[in-house]
């Protein structure tokens, strides 16, 4: 795997005008000590992610419409040559916004929707109105011809919707769907009791993959569920097909399920890399250090991308370097980045082997056939 850096999420600001509840970076409508940065240091930023690298680059938030120069940031990396791309909560997409979008070069929009109704995401994105106010991004979106695509975030408290939300957002004409099981960081340290247990974990997990193999418009994905890599080859090889995956677009998704730190960074508003929007942890200061010196050498991310230092399952499994395990819920939830994912069921057959040979009990059947 080369480690470059091929998708960087940058919070331009961390005002917001909604309070999610799964918020990863607790935004309000005031920073107070995070305030943004200053136009002078974004085109700064920028010349000197293009002088390293061709990433795609999102722009993010906090909410980034709140900025009145995000235009301005986006035209500066355009014209570098850098993919610029804007995620938004599209409350605040008007007519004036998607001529700002088209001016800058902006080459796709990425929307929340949280719920297949208002209800459902007007309670998650504790605003009433916020369903609405999506549902008319897209409308102008779709006048204007201007691509989009949909992020859905779950917790037990939503996920009966997930099927609905699918339907409805290939009905509005979005490019792609991406589905994330929330990591509990920022405000969703708060609701960790919602977080989707295991075994239902590994059923939409499922139900994702018959509904992908059906697919041929929406790309879809599960964002951040890295355990999906090692579903879909296994599934895939117990039925016997070769199940083609498809390209995605302006997406983190690639060569391998986690790619925090290795494909893909989050800057903050402070200037802060880290490995990726729900890993709390930096790798250096972009206003202080080069970005190529921090990618290149900073500890942290040398630790992701040596996928032996792993620990417990994942240090074991064969399927560390197509999946990795979510090395931010790792961090959240036992405090060890390099712990095994805590949502994934999967003993390794290193492990397995082990058992077998020490415990004269054990079932005899080959790995490939047990449970
Ligand atoms: S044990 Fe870790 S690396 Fe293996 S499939 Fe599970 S999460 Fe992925
Ligand atoms: S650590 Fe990896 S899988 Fe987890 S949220 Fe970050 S990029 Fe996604």
């Amino acid at each position: 795997m080369d480690f470059e850096p091929k998708w960087i999420a940058w919070e331009i600001t961390r005002r917001c005008n909604l309070r999610c509840v799964h918020c990863r970076s607790s935004s309000l409508l005031e920073a107070g000590d995070h305030p943004d940065f200053s136009l002078h240091q974004a085109r700064l930023v920028l010349d000197d992610i293009a002088s390293y690298a061709s990433p795609v680059v999102v722009l993010s938030g906090g909410e980034p419409l709140l900025r009145s120069d995000v235009f301005d940031i986006a035209s500066h990396g355009t014209g570098l040559g850098l993919r610029m791309c804007m995620a938004t909560n599209g409350t605040l997409v008007t007519e004036a916004v998607c001529d700002g979008i088209k001016d800058s070069g902006i080459r796709m929009v990425s929307l929340s929707l949280d719920g297949a109704r208002a209800e459902t995401h007007d309670n998650f994105r504790n605003q009433a109105g916020a369903f609405a106010g999506t549902m008319n991004a897209i409308r102008l979106f779709n006048e204007r011809g201007i691509p989009f695509l949909v992020n859905s975030s779950f917790t037990v408290r939503n996920r009966a919707e997930i099927p609905e939300i699918y339907r409805l957002v290939k009905q509005l004409g979005a490019k792609a769907w991406y589905m994330f099981m929330i990591v509990p960081t920022g405000r969703g340290e708060d609701i960790m009791d919602e977080l989707i247990p295991e075994d239902i974990y590994d059923e939409i997990l499922d139900w994702h993959y018959r509904m992908e193999k059906e697919e041929d418009e929406l790309l879809m994905r599960p964002t951040c569920a890295p355990h999906y890599y090692r579903i879909v080859r296994q599934k895939a090889k117990e039925e016997g097909s070769s199940f083609k995956r498809r390209n995605l677009q302006f997406s983190t998704g690639g060569s391998k399920g986690c790619l925090a730190g290795q494909l893909i960074c989050l800057i903050d508003v402070d200037g802060e890399i880290l490995p990726c929007s729900y890993f709390p942890k930096s790798a250096g200061n972009v206003f202080q250090t080069p970005f190529k010196e921090i990618w290149e050498k900073s500890e942290l991310f040398l630790q992701l991308r040596d996928f032996k230092s792993y620990k417990d399952n994942c240090g074991s499994c064969e399927y560390v370097g197509v999946c990795g395990g979510c090395r931010a819920r790792a961090y959240a939830m036992t405090g060890d980045y390099l712990a095994q994912e805590p949502f994934c069921s999967y003993v390794p057959l290193k492990l397995r082997r082990q058992e077998d040979s020490t415990n004269p009990d054990s079932d005899q059947r080959p790995a490939s056939q047990r449970p």
